[in-house]
């Protein structure tokens, strides 16, 4: 079949992109080829009961489907170009938060409407942190939360299904460069187009890295992120998480001059299990039903590490460590911090008799001997910053669960309409290396069909 323009991948890249392209032009016919599945067909059979851990799905529910990595989040749309990935260095920093503002637009009419729009602007938490040493980054920040987050994406599939061809379950094999335009090849079907957006995630990283190397697209590698996941009584964090609801704080170890950021923070929400490749991690949700609410907030702090020569692969840095905690822990790891002060591993007794209820169930054990000293000697070292601005951060009750890890995609190199070295072929959202995030991602996917319009 031939079409106008073929969306590789189903994620806020590709779903913004194809929303774009349809609303403003109608008549073009666009496809979106999605390696997992429909929404509804989205479904971890992890239950901690029957099944505990990942039997390795064909398709991972959790990280595939229409919806992308972001279907079961938290849904938090971080408006700001001070993380989230670097889109602005492409389109200028004005662009980026246009682009952020009206994705969030798009969000509140498709059933967001009502959910709280959180900003770091004017608040007296800047000073209070900087005098300790700790820096709040700017942001404003919508908390969609996991339920309202999964009624927008059915909202904008409903809307969407009628206006543009979906293939779930087909995963792209290969991407042919012709003389009008591209090549797309799946299992038993082939289909040209003359534009091609790629939006194919961190699921996809290694697949984009086939189709860079045989199509010759430069590219540079990435960081990776590592680090715990703190949990604490919600009070703890609750003058903060009331005001800002996500706050992110950067903090520069003295030891080693390393920078040490909190992370996905979730107030009275839940620490959750997470699987890459069949190696688990863990992440955290929370939910802006109360009846889903829990007692508890939690968030990680991660350290970055680059590697450039001449070792390369900071991601499989990355997944060695946590691979490493899943041979010791079975999974992830859980440890009070008094534990790790003391130089003990956490018991489940040790764990039970704890003034705070673990919101996951994870192995009590040691994290001291997963995470390299320099990282840890890091966290620790932000726990006690983190606790003149937030008294109880170093309780020795404070869980720590392990290891979180952000993995990124390599960077591929693009022009400022995200497009690489093949006219009519872009390369967006995470997949591109260049968003990390659920805005960014979904605002990369708008810049792209706005690029491809004026294109036509
Ligand atoms: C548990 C979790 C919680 C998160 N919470 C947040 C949050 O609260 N806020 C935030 O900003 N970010 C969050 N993120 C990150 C966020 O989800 C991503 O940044 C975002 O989804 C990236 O969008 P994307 O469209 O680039 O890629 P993705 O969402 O990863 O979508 C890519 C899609 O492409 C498909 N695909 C891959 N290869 C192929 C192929 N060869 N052929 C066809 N299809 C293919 C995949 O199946 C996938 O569905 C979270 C991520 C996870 C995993």
């Amino acid at each position: 079949m031939n079409y106008d323009v073929i969306i590789i991948g189903a994620g806020p890249g590709g779903i913004f992109s194809a929303y774009e392209l349809v609303k403003e032009k109608p008549e073009l016919k666009v496809a979106v080829f999605e390696a997992g599945h429909a929404l509804h067909k989205r479904h971890c059979p992890i239950d901690g009961e029957k099944v505990k851990s990942c039997i390795g799905c064909k398709s991972c529910s959790i990280m595939s489907g229409f919806g992308g990595a972001g279907a079961f989040s938290d849904g938090k749309y971080n408006i700001t170009n001070d993380f989230g990935g670097t889109l602005y260095e492409y389109i200028g920093k004005k662009q980026a938060l246009d682009l952020m503002r009206y994705v969030d637009d798009i969000n509140m009419k498709y059933g967001g409407e009502g959910t709280k729009l959180y900003s770091t602007a004017g608040t007296k938490f800047k000073k209070e942190c900087i005098q300790h040493d700790l820096h709040l980054l700017d942001a404003s920040v919508r908390h969609l939360g996991t339920d309202i987050n999964y009624i927008v994406l059915e909202n904008l599939y409903n809307d969407l299904k009628d206006k543009v061809e979906f293939f779930f379950d087909t995963p792209v094999e290969t991407v042919a460069v012709s003389d009008q335009g591209y090549v797309v090849n799946c299992k038993d079907q082939t289909h040209s187009c003359k534009q091609c957006v790629v939006s194919v995630g961190r699921i996809g990283s290694k697949w984009m890295e086939t189709v860079c190397k045989d199509l010759h697209i430069p590219t540079k590698s990435n960081r990776v992120d590592i680090g715990v996941r703190v949990e604490l009584p919600a009070e703890v964090f609750a003058h903060l998480t009331d005001e800002l609801y996500e706050s992110k704080i950067v903090y520069r170890t003295e030891k080693f001059e390393d920078r040490v950021r909190t992370f996905c923070m979730n107030p009275k929400g839940a620490v959750v299990n997470e699987n890459t490749n069949g190696i688990i991690t863990v992440n955290g949700h929370s939910y802006e039903d109360p009846a889903k609410q829990t007692e508890n907030t939690n968030f990680a702090l991660l350290v970055a590490k680059h590697f450039s020569e001449p070792f390369k692969d900071s991601n499989g840095y990355g997944e060695s460590i946590a691979r490493l905690s899943n041979m010791l822990g079975g999974g992830v790891i859980v440890q009070r911090f008094g534990d790790l002060i003391r130089g003990r591993r956490s018991t489940q007794k040790r764990i039970d008799e704890a003034f705070i209820t673990p919101t996951l169930k994870a192995t009590p054990g040691d994290l001291s001997l997963v995470l390299p000293k320099r990282l840890m000697d890091g966290i620790i070292e932000m726990i006690y910053a983190l606790d003149k601005v937030a008294p109880g951060t170093a309780n020795d009750d404070t869980l720590l669960y392990g290891v979180e890890v952000k993995f990124y995609n390599m960077e591929v190199e693009v022009n400022e309409k995200l497009e690489c070295k093949y006219p009519g072929l872009y390369i967006i959202g995470d997949g591109s290396g260049i968003t990390h995030s659920l805005s960014h991602a979904s605002a990369s996917g708008v810049h792209v069909a706005r690029n491809i319009i004026a294109n036509q």
